[in-house]
């Protein structure tokens, strides 16, 4: 991928270099980008510093199998940012980026050669549900109406709000588990294959309370706005936000690992775009023992195991729905996506794990050399675990498109380890910077939130609410914070 305007590499490899700055911002993902923008807009001067040669943490591309096939190495489908308030007042377009959008957001196939489809239209999926297009419309219409409010609520901290009837026909059934409300609320295999599919992305067993909420954010994000792809990549998302800094005074260095405070004294306030797990040995020492162990007591969720390939077309998918989809869903029945889920909750692998496939090229063949197709795919796994499921994710793909495996002409496997050492903010695997259990949803990763009890140091990451996913929303939050604690805004 081409450089981002105005980043350049650290010629001392700290980043110490330059006079002092209002804020350092610690790690160049999408929230450490949206924090900087949050303070540059306000008129601060702000330097981001990038451990890894290349910025966008979990929004980066990279030619991973064969020359002219470009891979997401971390985030691929990106339901959240068009939704995103603080994306949404950001001039990305104007940067490069733009969204494209498959003709089905989401296909769920079955063994009987049909899929459940989620349309961007609610009607058209419900219809498509049979016998509980009436229950599927009577779940998602109301949510649907109120997208925008919902997202803005639930793409933030935890607040107070005037719409609580809204708010109530979407928590009430969101508090429960996705098991049971799938259970309860449909009768077909389709529509229950459907919703626990969607709230899997919990990385939670899908009997725990409040797994629902995640089946129904994405299913109304789906409806609501699509999940697109970035064009030309997710990198594109994060050379936008460079652009944008750069374009308010924002400065970023590459290939500046922060390891300790001497590194980010230069700064009036710093922001760590990390997890608790490397902000503790950097700064520990800044803020009293009872907050460290605070920190300390944070958890990590279960891991993922990712598979990317290059194809030389495009998968041979036996339900239609599912070659016109951006993602497919592929691990079976409503039975089979619980049990799959329940193992890794049980600190065990899959037999036949859910995966979780996108296929660019359905929307983006820029991506891969004329006919051919690029796939990313990956299965949840316990936290740190060295199983290899390459095998086992190709063959539940081989399962639903018989044929598959004969086209695939290279693949990059990434173990939880591979993932963590290309980006130490995935612990053991962990994509999300924590689990996003009842807990810690709401008190993440503390109930200080985005603050410390050290004025000069704030937390951006997406161990902060609202959690993982490429929204720069807990950046937003971050950035914010350190404003108004600081006496900036
Ligand atoms: C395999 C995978 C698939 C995913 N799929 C999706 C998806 O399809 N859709 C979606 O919305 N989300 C997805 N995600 C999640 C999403 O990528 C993350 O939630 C998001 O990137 C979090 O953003 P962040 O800015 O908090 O952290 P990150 O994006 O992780 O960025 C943190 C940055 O900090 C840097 N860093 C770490 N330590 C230091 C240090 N000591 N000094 C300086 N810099 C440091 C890292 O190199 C990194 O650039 C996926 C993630 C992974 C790994």
């Amino acid at each position: 991928m081409a450089e981002s305007p105005g980043i350049f590499p650290s010629p001392s490899g700290g980043g110490q270099g330059g006079g002092r700055v209002d804020a350092i911002v610690v790690g160049a993902g999408p929230n450490g980008l949206a924090a900087a923008i949050a303070l540059a807009t306000a008129g601060k001067s702000v330097a981001v510093l990038e451990a890894e040669s290349t910025i966008g943490g979990g929004t980066r591309s990279e030619a991973l199998t064969l020359p002219g096939f470009i891979h997401d190495t971390c985030s691929s489908v990106l339901p959240l940012a068009p939704p995103s308030p603080f994306f949404r007042t950001l001039p990305l377009s104007q940067h490069g980026l733009t969204y494209d959008h498959p003709a089905i957001p989401l296909a769920h196939p079955l063994d009987d050669g049909s899929a459940a489809v989620l349309d961007r239209s609610v009607a058209v999926t419900a219809s498509g549900l049979g016998r509980d297009a009436t229950a599927y419309r009577r779940l998602m219409d109301p949510i649907v109406r109120h997208a925008d409010l919902l997202t803005s609520q639930f793409l933030g901290p935890p607040r107070p709000s005037a719409h609580l009837v809204t708010l109530a026909r979407f928590g009430i059934p969101a508090l429960r588990s996705a098991a049971a409300l799938a259970a309860s609320r449909f009768r077909t295999g389709e529509a229950r294959a459907l919703f626990v599919g969607l709230a899997a992305h919990s990385m939670l067993s899908l009997r725990r309370p409040a797994t629902a909420s995640f089946g129904l954010v994405l299913a109304c994000a789906g409806h609501a706005y699509g999940w697109p792809f970035a064009h030309g990549g997710s990198q594109r998302v994060a050379d936008a936000l460079a652009a944008v800094l750069q374009a308010r005074g924002g400065t970023i260095a590459t290939d500046s690992k922060v390891g300790g405070m001497q590194q980010v004294s230069r700064g009036r306030v710093v922001l760590f775009d990390l997890t608790p797990r490397q902000i503790l040995p950097i700064a520990s020492g800044q803020w009293p023992d009872g907050f460290s162990r605070q920190l300390q007591r944070f958890r990590y969720g279960p891991g993922v195991y990712k598979v990317d390939w290059a194809l030389d077309g495009p998968i041979p998918w036996r339900a239609d729905a599912c070659r016109r989809a951006g993602t497919v869903h592929v691990g079976g029945s409503f039975d089979e996506v619980v049990a799959a889920e329940d193992a890794v909750a049980a600190g065990e692998v899959a037999e036949r794990p859910f995966v979780i496939l996108a296929q660019p090229t359905v929307a983006d063949p820029t991506r891969a050399p004329g006919g051919k197709h690029v796939g990313w795919a990956y299965c949840h796994v316990p936290n740190g675990s060295t199983v290899d499921m390459r095998e086992r994710i190709e063959a539940q793909v081989e399962r639903f498109a018989p044929g598959f495996t004969s086209r695939i002409l290279a693949r990059y496997v990434m173990s939880p380890a591979e993932i963590e050492r290309r980006n130490a903010n995935y612990v053991g695997g962990d994509i999300n910077g924590g689990i996003a259990d009842l807990r810690q949803l709401f008190i993440r990763p503390t109930p200080r939130l985005y603050a410390t009890p050290n004025r000069q140091l704030y937390l951006c990451s997406s161990s902060t609410p609202p959690g993982g996913g490429v929204h720069g929303m807990c950046g937003y939050y971050g950035g914010r914070t350190a404003l108004r604690r600081a006496r900036w805004s």
